[in-house]
């Protein structure tokens, strides 16, 4: 059942909190083990919590927009009390002792939290095979990875194990494994949801946002968790527009463009799979067909995106790291010195990605080296912006693949990183720029697997690329 469904049955007393909540533990029960999507389950505080949503409607009172929602946090969110382990051993025995601002805002709203979702470790990675907790597989074939890193999130929406689920995006996140997994996953604009009690990666780039069976459950969960909150000191100060309402509002009109270099073309990035570059160019006629006028945008800046990002992220990334020294948080592995116990903790608490990552972003620091990588990279986000900008004069919102390629082999990239970083190519311009930016499916390719096209919008310009998400998914019934 949809989530605003299933709201909407608890708030009006016709289904129960308990009983909704029961339907989706069994699953969880059914299916987890072989699908690794969860790493902690709050059974007993979701049954407790789902208790008093009931007794909420029982006395007439309403629970809130979520009543009754069971959602799964990705494992980088804090819940008070709860195991926060960021997919890595040095904060495997952490619990934080206040929860997030989504947290609390879901909360708030009635929805159930059941537990949380598997990842890439500290976000890194585009396939959750960097977990330290083993990889989640794909619901549509095991034998593939779901995407990364919030693939624990969008596994267990895409098998039903929960309706909805955050994740978190810093160069794609949250859309490629709703891509990889056939659901829908947004990346709202840089600062419109509080990243207050979401553990660092790179955080000019980190957003939090929605995995949901479909656009308009999306929107839901987004009104709920968007809007100012002043322990966040980059969260926007604008009032949020609700976006539920710019669901089934059609396209009529809107100015559309197909980003030309992230298509199959040889001026390009590259590396896009045909299949889905026409399945990307399919959704665009449907939504010409929807009374939208649909044309060319040219963002040139696209084909240093990669590069840039992988400095960017790896150097913000080296220093949030940082505070992992034994002393503060999470695991400590003794030695005679404080610096010996600080190398011995790091060395034994980090996996290899994490690692190369701190690396990479130390050195792209260092004196000497800064100008040429670091400053350089921060350039191209500028002209990455302007390039935006000016596309927007002529477009509303612009659309693409979501990632180059459908779901790949458990395995199969994980001896080369570069083989991995390239699967960011389309999504990472909307983090360099701030962007919003969302996935959603467009049927399969030969093979059976999902599909994704991303519609991306200008900053705050949420309601608009629901138009457009609407509409796309609207083209498929
Ligand atoms: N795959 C990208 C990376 O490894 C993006 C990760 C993310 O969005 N958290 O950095």
């Amino acid at each position: 059942m949809r989530a605003t469904e299933l709201a909407e049955a608890v708030r009006s007393g016709e289904r129960s909190a308990t009983e909704v909540l029961d339907e989706y533990l069994e699953r969880i029960e059914k299916r987890n083990a072989e699908l690794n999507a969860f790493v902690h389950l709050d059974e007993d505080r979701a049954r407790a919590r789902a208790a008093a949503i009931d007794e909420t409607v029982a006395a007439g009172q309403d629970p809130g927009p979520l009543a009754g929602v069971p959602v799964a946090l990705k494992d980088n969110m804090c819940r008070a009390g709860e195991p926060t382990t960021c997919g890595s051993r040095i904060l495997g025995d952490w619990r934080p002792p206040f929860d997030a601002t989504v947290t609390s805002r879901l909360s708030a709203a009635g929805a159930v939290i059941v537990g949380k979702t598997n990842m890439d470790e500290f976000a890194m990675g585009s396939s959750t095979e960097n977990s330290a907790y083993g990889p989640t597989r794909n619901p549509h074939d095991i034998s593939r990875v779901p995407g990364g890193s919030s693939g624990g999130s969008a596994a267990s929406v895409a098998a039903d194990l929960v309706p909805l689920a955050l994740g978190s995006d810093t160069g794609g996140s949250i859309r490629q494994p709703a891509a990889f997994c056939g659901v829908v996953g947004v990346k709202p604009t840089y600062g419109a949801v509080s990243r207050y009690g979401l553990v660092a990666f790179a955080s000019s780039l980190d957003q939090i946002g929605p995995l949901a069976a479909n656009v308009a459950d999306s929107a839901l969960c987004l009104d709920v968790i968007a809007g100012h909150d002043p322990l966040d000191s980059t969260s926007v100060p604008d009032h949020f527009v609700p976006v539920s309402p710019a669901v089934d509002a059609g396209v009529e009109g809107m100015r559309i463009g197909f980003v030309s270099q992230l298509g199959s073309g040889s001026d390009g990035v590259g590396g896009i799979d045909p299949e889905i570059d026409a399945a990307a160019k399919r959704a665009a006629t449907a939504l010409e067909e929807a009374g939208a006028t649909v044309g060319e945008a040219s963002i040139p800046a696209s084909v240093y995106g990669l590069s840039a990002y992988y400095l960017i992220a790896p150097a913000e990334a080296s220093s949030n790291l940082a505070r992992y020294d034994g002393v503060r948080y999470g695991a400590r592995v003794d030695a005679k010195t404080t610096a010996e116990m600080m190398v011995a903790t790091r060395t034994a608490g980090f996996g290899d990605e994490v690692k190369r990552r701190i690396m990479l972003g130390t050195y792209a620091l260092s004196a000497g080296y800064y100008d040429a990588y670091y400053d350089k990279a921060q350039r191209v986000r500028t002209l990455m912006a302007r390039e935006f900008a000016s596309a927007y004069e002529s477009f509303d919102v612009l659309i693409s693949p979501t990632a180059p390629t459908a779901a790949f082999k458990l395995g199969e990239r994980t001896a080369d990183p570069m083989t991995m970083y390239v699967n960011d190519v389309c999504t990472i311009p909307a983090n360099l720029t701030g962007d919003p930016a969302m996935s959603v499916p467009f049927g399969n390719n030969s093979a059976g697997l999902p599909i994704g096209v991303q519609v991306i919008a200008p900053a705050l310009g949420e309601f608009d690329m629901f138009r457009v998400a609407g509409a796309i998914e609207e083209a498929l019934r």
